[in-house]
């Protein structure tokens, strides 16, 4: 419950004050006392706990006599454009059992803190999203601090998971596994990411891709028998590693990368009667007709495609091709996946297209895993999300060439 309360603003010298400011305390068990502001023009907010009996940590007796109380200042979030000081009363109270004196607990900074939980939430939760260095100019504290916030906050949002930030703990074993790879810097600094395709959730970012690496790193889930299936896409070099540590797993290449690998072949067929005499004028700004999905056409420009289709009936041969690949995706079973691709690969086969004809090594070199699709229906969409989301980060220079804050990112990421 969010509870505000309106503050009388104090006349101090000549200064204009804003009267009147609605503080939105909302700190429960808390009421504010008074409130100033100061010269150079932040909030004092003097507050203090509303309850007037603590337990004795000592001997658990409840104690309502007050010893002494002392004021601490605290860093707090800001209050529209003003910088927040929460002066925080806090009392020691005297045991009248024990006769020991204790301070009263206190939940909105923490023992031996400077700024409060939500002061600290707020600079990590700034920093997930901009450059550490900027977040700390703006907030007028220290980069490293803010760094510390954005470490203490992923490892509490790990902790609820049972997770800490130790690279080399166990991680947790999910029936479905996705793996990927990503550049840290281009060309020469790989890390991979491995997720968990039932929680949907990161289980870690780590160094490198090569087969030791990624041996490291299926060697530290707690129970790797227990992994049916592991997505991957066809570029990927993780399948030795794969086979290695988790050999009686399934491998399943992602579904969509084979129908972008073939596209990649067939935009290319495309491309070449958009250049050639007969097709010039009929492709012109038309080729998004053959490359797009048969059923994202619309009945007019599915008619078009198909006029268009008969005049360039070579082209209607790939395309057939092409959208057969794609209904064998969408209609095949497990009993029927493997008669059905020999079949389609005999087509290709038979047909003229070079360049179809070529894209048919891959059919050969992952024939099962592209088949074990059909039994396990996983894709790595989720995992290729989270690797965009973490090439974005990169782009816009997040200072994230540090790996370890962009592990921290990606994981702390997971329940957001
Ligand atoms: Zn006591």
């Amino acid at each position: 419950m969010r509870h505000q309360q309106i503050i009388e603003t104090q006349q101090k010298g000549e200064k204009e004050q804003p009267q009147g400011i609605l503080v939105p305390l909302d700190l429960p068990n808390f009421k504010i006392l008074r409130q100033s502001q100061q010269g150079d023009g932040s909030l004092e907010v003097h507050v203090i706990a509303t309850k007037d009996q603590e337990i004795c940590p000592a001997c658990q007796s409840i104690s309502e006599k007050i010893h002494d109380t002392r004021r601490r200042v605290k860093r707090d979030i800001a209050l529209r454009t003003y910088q927040v000081r929460l002066v925080l009363y806090t009392r020691r109270f005297r045991c009248t059992t024990c006769r020991r004196t204790f301070t009263e607990a206190e939940n909105v900074c923490g023992k031996y803190k400077r700024t409060t939980k939500r002061f600290r939430l707020y600079l990590a939760q700034q920093a997930s999203a901009r450059p550490i260095t900027q977040v700390a100019e703006q907030e007028e504290v220290g980069p490293r601090f803010v760094q510390d916030c954005l470490i203490a906050q992923g490892e509490e949002k790990l902790a609820q998971v049972g997770r800490t930030l130790d690279e080399t703990a166990p991680l947790p074993t999910p029936r479905f596994l996705g793996i990927d790879e990503f550049a840290r810097r281009k060309g020469h600094c790989y890390d991979t990411i491995l997720c968990d395709l039932v929680s949907r959730t990161v289980l870690e970012v780590s160094e490198g891709r090569k087969l030791e690496d990624v041996q490291k790193l299926l060697g530290r889930l707690s129970n790797p028998n227990t992994v049916e299936a592991v997505s991957m896409d066809m570029s990927a070099s993780f399948r030795p590693a794969v086979q290695l540590a988790l050999p009686q797993a399934a491998i399943v290449v992602d579904h969509f990368h084979v129908i972008q690998h073939v596209m990649k072949a067939f935009r290319k067929i495309v491309s070449s009667w958009a250049h050639k005499k007969e097709g010039v004028i009929l492709l012109h700004r038309k080729q998004h007709l053959f490359l797009r999905a048969k059923e994202d056409l619309t009945e007019e420009q599915a008619q078009e495609r198909v006029m268009i289709g008969a005049r360039l009936p070579e082209l209607e041969e790939a395309w057939q091709l092409k959208e057969a690949l794609r209904f064998w995706y969408a209609h095949a079973t497990v009993e029927t996946a493997a008669t059905e691709l020999d079949r389609w690969i005999q087509q290709v086969q038979e047909s003229g297209f070079a360049s179809l004809q070529k894209a048919l090594s891959a059919f050969v070199k992952w024939r099962k895993e592209i088949l074990a699709f059909f039994q396990f229906r996983i894709s790595n969409g989720f995992v290729e999300g989270k690797n965009n989301r973490t090439k974005a980060l990169m782009r816009q220079g997040y200072g994230y060439r540090n790996r370890q804050h962009l592990r921290l990112r990606i994981l702390s990421g997971n329940a957001s």
